[in-house]
């Protein structure tokens, strides 16, 4: 849903036009019939970047489907965006205190140049990384995905994207960082910890004899000889985190995908290295659930790690995946500047056709 964050002027305040009861809504759509004259729903986008009043058309689609719609002519739409709880608002402030702190510079709730794509928090460091803060389930089709893609494709280096909420991180299709669950005052308090618990790991490499103790694998009781790339949680503060991402010394790794994590740009750079010349996955494939352990394998793994993501299969490798701004099309790549699409980065020629 566009334009969900709207003002209504009869007293209910900023508003979630998607998160109305069915009839709350069904009486906003009565009332609204006509919308410029009855002056009740209010554009927030429009009023709070720019005081402009707009009033907004509200109606149900012909599936059925709320719509929420400036006058023809008057703005493009806005996307969907959750109603910020204090919790968010506390966590936005703190990363802008901290970024602001260690000398970036950051901006709250940044446009991209295309004016439709926003971040909680932009921080401007050698790398422009956008800080989202996560609190409620994201909507089908205003998902991590998609946001993550345009802002992406807005020229932010990566999407930094933080939930405090265990359900959420297992549900985002995106590199996540989860944090321990904060109250508003700890949240606000500068000497309180907030720990990245999960979307933050190293990357262990080690050849893969029977002596070593992991799982091969490829399956080999023996191990196999050869050398296997596989991830470990590791710790960093919220503070920290926001201290060294915008300046490249923490980098996304798979930052489109379920399994994807930050990392420090050592092990960033030992992963692309690891992963040179193998083949390329899609950056989003089908969905499917977490690939089986190959339990009953091979040497046992250590028991710390054993939850944690399976040996990273052939792949994407980031260098491809930050130079894959072109077009990705064919056995040989086209090489055209390219746009991201569920199939891959696509160049107008070779773009997915919308019919
Ligand atoms: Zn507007
Ligand atoms: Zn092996
Ligand atoms: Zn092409």
């Amino acid at each position: 849903m566009h334009n969900n964050l709207i003002y209504l002027t009869d007293g209910r305040g900023k508003t979630d036009a998607a998160e109305m009861t069915d009839s709350d809504w069904d009486q906003l759509v009565v009332d609204n019939r006509n919308s410029t004259r009855r002056r009740l729903v209010k554009c927030a986008w429009c009023w709070d970047d720019d005081q402009i009043t707009h009033w907004m058309k509200t109606y149900n689609n012909a599936h059925g489907k709320r719509v929420v719609s400036h006058q023809p002519g008057e703005a493009g739409d806005h996307p969907y965006q959750a109603l910020e709880s204090d919790e968010h608002k506390a966590y936005c402030d703190r990363v802008e205190r901290v970024g602001t702190e260690e000398g970036y510079s950051a901006r709250r709730e940044a446009r991209a140049a295309d004016g439709r794509t926003r971040s909680d928090v932009l921080l401007l460091g050698t790398r422009h990384v956008a800080y989202e803060m996560q609190h409620s389930p994201f909507k089908t089709g205003y998902g991590a995905t998609e946001r993550t893609r345009k802002s992406l494709a807005a020229k932010r280096d990566a999407v930094a994207w933080h939930t405090d909420s265990g359900i959420i991180a297992g549900a985002a299709r995106v590199a996540m960082l989860r944090s321990n669950q904060a109250q508003l005052p700890q949240i606000e308090n500068p000497r309180y910890q907030i720990r990245i618990l999960g979307g933050f790991r190293q990357i262990v490499i080690w050849s893969c004899t029977a002596r070593e103790g992991y799982r091969c694998p490829n399956g080999r009781f023996s191990g196999c000889g050869q050398t296997h790339l596989d991830t470990a949680p590791t710790g960093i503060t919220l503070d920290d985190f926001i201290r060294q991402a915008p300046a490249g010394t923490l980098l996304p790794v798979l930052p489109l995908q379920r399994r994807g994590f930050w990392t420090t740009a050592v092990d960033y750079q030992r992963w692309t290295d690891y992963n040179a010349g193998r083949p390329v996955l899609d950056v989003d494939p089908p969905e499917s659930p977490d690939r089986p352990t190959q339990e009953g394998y091979g040497h046992s793994r250590p028991a710390s790690v054993k939850n944690h993501l399976p040996s990273v299969p052939p792949q994407r490798t980031m260098q491809s995946f930050a130079s894959a701004r072109t077009c990705e099309a064919g056995r040989t790549p086209c090489g055209q500047p390219a746009r991201p699409y569920a199939a891959g980065w696509r160049c107008e020629e070779h773009r997915p056709s919308s019919r």
